[in-house]
């Protein structure tokens, strides 16, 4: 039952999120399949077919390119580019989150101390399963890793999405506290679609949030979208988080999070995730704000 509510939340999240779906079974690939698909993701992740692209965070009070977030992408060698949507369900289920979440950490602090090393301290922001968070050695992993690639803690951020924080517990709390301690930052990603208690938001040790690219749509002063988030913005620096909204595609959209004091941007405006190397032009725009809004009436 659990195993089909997964794939039914995996077909919503394709879908665009903010919806649902019951399962069907033409939905997941039949017993074979899995099997076929789940050993060769195993060996994709020992073979590097796994690799992580980034997307940049602009920063709208300083106006420059302060972060990017990585992104699994498997590159299949019969299907070509295959969707995180679809192979971290699978990851999850088949016990293979760790070490997918692994080879995308270590690539991804190895890239911010490159970049880091270069004169461009970006924070590299990596998205944490909390299937792996309660396997319990995240701690462990993220110091080794930190170690390893000689990266400041303070450049690492890992994304934790909303729903996913809700069904826990204290011992869930503590591991994120511990990784604070250490100086890794927390975001809560994908803010706003998991009912989250402003009780819970409270007490998380996060630093930022992440809005849900569902909220932004039609942000025209009036609209029920830009209520939302001036709602989100207000009640998050009233907590000392500071607002990423996900999901900028138009400069009316940059122009209006901007008025309403939204900390950063991240959407295909701005840049759409890819390898590391695509991402040297943007970083020696010096406007990146006029840029952006240029690129779109261009
Ligand atoms: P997310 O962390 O919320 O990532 C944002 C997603 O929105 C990405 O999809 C990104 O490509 C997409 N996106 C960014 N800007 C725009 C835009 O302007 N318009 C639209 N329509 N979409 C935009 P992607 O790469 O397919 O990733 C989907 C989800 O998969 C992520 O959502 C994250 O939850 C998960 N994921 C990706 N990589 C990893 C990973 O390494 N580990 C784990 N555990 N989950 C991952
Ligand atoms: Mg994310
Ligand atoms: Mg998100």
């Amino acid at each position: 039952l659990l195993n089909r509510a997964a794939v039914a939340l995996g077909h919503a999240k394709y879908l665009g999120g903010n919806t649902w779906q019951l399962y069907r079974d033409e939905m997941s690939a039949d017993g074979g399949e899995r099997l076929q698909l789940e050993q060769q993701l195993r060996r994709g992740l020992k073979e590097g077919h796994v690799q992580a692209h980034y997307q940049p965070k602009l920063c709208l009070k300083e106006n420059r390119i302060y972060a990017v977030e990585a992104l699994a992408r498997w590159y299949h060698p019969v299907r070509g580019m295959i969707s995180p949507v679809q192979f971290i369900p699978l990851a999850e289920e088949t016990g293979l989150i760790g070490e997918l979440s692994e080879t995308i950490l270590r690539q991804a602090c190895s890239q911010a101390k490159r970049w880091l090393d270069e004169g461009a301290p970006l924070q590299v922001s990596v998205n944490l399963s909390v299937q792996h968070l309660r396997q319990g050695n995240v701690l462990e992993l993220v110091r080794t890793v930190l170690d390893d690639t000689r990266l400041p803690a303070r450049l690492l951020e890992l994304e934790l999405t909303e729903s996913q924080l809700l069904d826990d517990s204290e011992r869930l709390l503590a591991t994120i506290a511990d990784l604070r301690a250490m100086g890794v930052q927390v975001a809560v990603d994908d803010f706003g679609t998991g009912y989250s208690s402003l009780g819970y938001l409270k007490q998380l040790p996060a630093n930022s949030l992440k809005i849900d690219r569902s909220f932004i749509g039609d942000l025209s002063s009036g609209s029920k979208d830009a209520a939302i988030i001036r709602a989100i913005i207000a009640m998050a620096h009233g907590l000392s988080l500071e607002v990423v909204a996900e999901g900028i595609e138009t400069g009316e959209q940059l122009e209006a999070l901007q008025a309403m004091g939204c900390d950063a941007v991240q959407g295909y405006l701005i840049a759409r995730p890819g390898p590391a190397a695509e991402l040297q032009s943007l970083l020696q725009v010096e406007n990146p704000i006029a840029w952006a809004l240029e690129s779109c009436t261009a």
